[in-house]
């Protein structure tokens, strides 16, 4: 059983209205950021960030202090932050709680970590359907600056430039979580990604270098820098995987919801001790570790690593769902951790459905640059529906696999790869129900409402 732990980014949840200056205040919001600004140089806090070995929180895993290591500021650049509040990967929705319940802590951390990487500006890029969330950011940023906290002398202090935040909505397309394609967005053209290099930390947005961040990774500065870097590292489980983070937990379990946990926690941990169990104490068959983009684990499978300097050799034979949960462990297991937002299925899930309801997200979403992930994620669809309404034949289950290996490598972004690796996941895990939907289908009952399918085809 895991031992709860004293919340950090969730400690404020509870106050009553949390989100006004005066009460997230009282329970300490800005006192770090003033102690920072006042009286620690920016080089020194960009070293407690390195120390923390904080591992990007939006999906990719990137350490974030190396990130801000790549910054040249001899080069008298104008340097910009941009913090990726574009929530929108299915199964996710812990950054959504940070704005909406604590805005501040985002705006401290905001604060702070422009200061410590030279940036006068940060942009929030807020998904366009949070319309509350943006709301109550703007509303925060507008007692801080009214405060002096932000402003041409952030805390009354002369830093050489001021520290602005401003709130950018998106227009609801999942691609513009993508990095360079949330740059384009912000600068007003389309949200297409870019080829890189150049990265943004050397040309981001308007051709200027660029830090982003995500929004749990920025919200959970005051803390790295309260604590230091060091002492925040060890609340993980893992080395070089620091800290504490809210993991999120939907579908079949008794108590969805967001959990503060530390880093290294198993996802049987994570359903049984956070989330309650299973729902009605069904077998759990399937769980997407970390959004939909994340290959599935399969909780019958066995870890196999015999080989004693294999990363996983301390788990070998044991349950997939009993490896710790990092970025690294979860790479050496052929999945990923991602934004660490399970979704959890019992037995009475169809496997090709639920695949087919992913990909089908996909094809919607695919922003349509590279030919392979174009037409590979529609093919995807394609012979899905057919496994589904029995019109498939056993070969397709092996097209699914050659269409993803196509997909994979071979395109702008990591899109097409995000599309491909759960595809075949599925099918390594499950293959034996995607053969016998190529012979009988998908039965009625089993499969998503026609209505709802009707609606998000018609909207493709
Ligand atoms: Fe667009 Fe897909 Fe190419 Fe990414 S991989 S740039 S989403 S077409």
């Amino acid at each position: 059983m895991s031992e709860p732990i004293k919340p950090l980014l969730t400690s404020r949840y509870g106050v009553k209205e949390s989100w006004k200056l005066a009460n997230a205040e009282s329970a300490g919001a800005y006192a770090t950021a003033r102690q920072a600004l006042t009286t620690r140089k920016p080089e020194e806090l960009k070293e407690e960030v390195k120390k923390a070995n904080i591992r990007g929180r939006g999906g990719a895993g990137f350490p974030a202090g190396v990130k801000w290591g790549f910054l040249n500021p001899q080069a008298g650049e104008q340097i910009y932050l941009v913090i990726n509040a574009d929530e929108s990967e299915p199964g996710t929705f812990k950054d959504r709680s940070i704005m909406d319940l604590d805005p501040h802590r985002l705006v401290e951390g905001a604060i702070i970590s422009c200061y410590a990487i030279g940036a006068p500006v940060a942009y929030i890029y807020v998904r366009g359907e949070l319309a509350f969330s943006l709301k109550r950011l703007e509303q925060a940023i507008a007692e801080a600056r009214q405060a002096g906290y932000l402003g041409e002398r952030p805390f009354g202090v002369d830093l050489g430039h001021p520290i602005e935040i401003y709130v950018h909505s998106g227009a609801g397309a999942y691609i513009c979580g993508e990095e360079t394609a949330l740059l384009n967005s912000l600068e007003g053209r389309r949200g297409e990604p870019r080829l890189k290099p150049p990265f943004p930390a050397v040309k981001g947005v308007f051709g200027m270098p660029t830090i982003v961040n995500n929004v749990e990774t920025i919200a959970s500065v005051p803390d790295i820098i309260e604590m230091g870097g060091d002492a925040w590292s060890l609340l993980s489980r893992l080395p070089g995987d620091g800290g504490v983070r809210i993991y999120g937990v939907s579908g079949h379990v008794k108590n969805p919801g967001l959990f503060e946990a530390p880093v290294g926690i198993t996802m049987r941990e994570l359903i049984d001790d956070y989330a309650g169990g299973m729902l009605g104490d069904r077998p759990l068959k399937a769980v997407i570790p970390g959004g939909s983009s994340t290959p599935v684990l399969d909780p019958r499978r066995k870890v196999h690593a015999p080989a004693e300097d294999h990363p996983l050799h301390k788990w070998h034979g044991m349950s997939e769902i009993d490896v710790p949960m990092g970025v690294d462990t979860y790479r050496a297991l052929g999945t990923m951790l991602g934004t660490c937002c399970a979704i959890v299925m019992d037995d009475s899930v169809n496997m090709v459905e639920a695949c087919r309801n992913l990909m089908r997200f996909y094809k919607h979403e695919s922003c349509g640059q590279c030919t392979p992930c174009r037409e590979g994620t529609g093919w995807l669809v394609d012979v899905l529906n057919n496994l589904v309404h029995g019109r498939g034949k056993t070969e397709d289950v092996d097209l699914l696999v050659n269409i993803s290996n196509n997909m994979m490598g071979n395109t702008i972004c990591a899109f097409a790869d995000g599309t491909a690796m759960p595809m075949l996941g599925m099918v390594q895990k499950f293959r034996e129900e995607f053969m016998e939907a190529a012979v009988n289908g998908v039965p009625d009952g089993v499969r998503h409402d026609d209505s709802v399918r009707g609606m998000v085809e018609g909207a493709a």
